[in-house]
């Protein structure tokens, strides 16, 4: 049975909006001494803008992104709010499938659109200037219509304010952080500077992220925070999974073994400090 206290303490982390799903996670909170953070939407704000558009010649830059938008108003990424939002009206289209961490497809007019990360599809002859855009801390996607690099779409999706502080305050825990994105390597350079992070691993996808969360456990306890369907593999492999944000994918709450009811990373020292206190008062 779980001690009095470890339920009175689960208790009072919910009531700060940390929710533990049990004693023996309480207990492994206790010892983490590695968090693995997922980017997009965790250490970023979540509300990624689209801030440049390039398109191969004769192709119309608001038609690119109303094509785009036709496919994106089908998924709940990120970067799919930020591009239904800047192409308001864009038609639906049809037959669409989404590959967590690569892009998605579908069928619009008679022809295939396909948008996602320039390591799934070709940049073609936009291949210099997408680098350009992702040395800014832009993240591009791709649109091919039937195969063809068609356009590059900059999206910018600003640090959360608090995340240096936080990062330099896990760090006086001795707990250190490494990034962990599906993202370009340059972009995620980028961010990591900003936030205080030296360690990156970028273009994972899914089960890298995994691989990575397996790794980084050889040397202690390890949690991964995240907030995607992406992550759920990840959240899975960590000794401690931690899901940020109520309105987060299912997966990523099903695979998770401690829940943050809002997106404020200042919630992560509080709850290793608050169960670091915890295993003192059993122990
Ligand atoms: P992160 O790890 O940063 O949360 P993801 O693993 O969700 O990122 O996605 C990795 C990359 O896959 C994105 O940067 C993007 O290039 C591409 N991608 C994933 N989903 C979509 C989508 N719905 N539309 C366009 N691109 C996508
Ligand atoms: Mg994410």
């Amino acid at each position: 049975s779980v001690p009095l206290t470890v339920v009175a303490a689960i208790g009072s982390a919910s009531r700060f909006g940390v929710i533990i799903k049990s004693g023996a996670v309480f207990e492994r909170f206790g010892v983490i001494r590695h968090v693995a953070v997922d980017k997009t939407g965790t250490l970023t704000r979540n509300e990624p803008a689209v801030t440049a558009v390039l398109t191969a010649d004769g192709v119309d830059e608001a038609l690119a992104l109303a094509w785009a938008a036709a496919l994106e108003q089908h998924s709940t990424h990120p970067l799919a709010a930020a591009i239904t939002a800047a192409s308001p009206g864009a038609p639906a289209a049809l037959d669409v499938t989404e590959q967590a961490g690569h892009g998605i497809e579908g069928i619009l007019d008679g022809a295939r659109v396909t948008v996602g990360s320039p390591r799934w599809l070709d940049a073609g002859t936009l291949k210099d200037r997408v680098a350009g855009l992702e040395e800014q801390g832009m993240t591009v996607v791709i649109l091919h219509r039937d195969d063809v690099p068609v356009a590059a779409i900059g999206v910018r999706d600003e640090l959360r304010p608090e995340v240096p502080e936080v990062v330099r305050t896990l760090a006086a825990q001795g707990v250190g952080a490494t990034m962990l994105t599906g993202d370009n390597a340059r972009t995620a350079r980028a961010l990591a500077v900003q936030a205080g992070i030296e360690d990156v691993c970028a273009e994972l996808r899914p089960e890298d992220k995994a691989t990575a969360i397996s790794e980084l456990g050889r040397h202690g306890s390890v949690a991964m925070i995240g907030d995607g369907i992406n992550d759920a593999p990840a959240l899975a492999a960590a000794d401690i999974g931690i899901a940020m944000g109520a309105t987060g994918s299912d997966a990523a709450i099903e695979s998770a073994d401690v829940a943050f009811t809002g997106h404020d990373l200042r919630l992560l020292p509080r709850a290793f400090d608050h169960a670091r206190r915890g295993r003192h008062i059993i122990n």
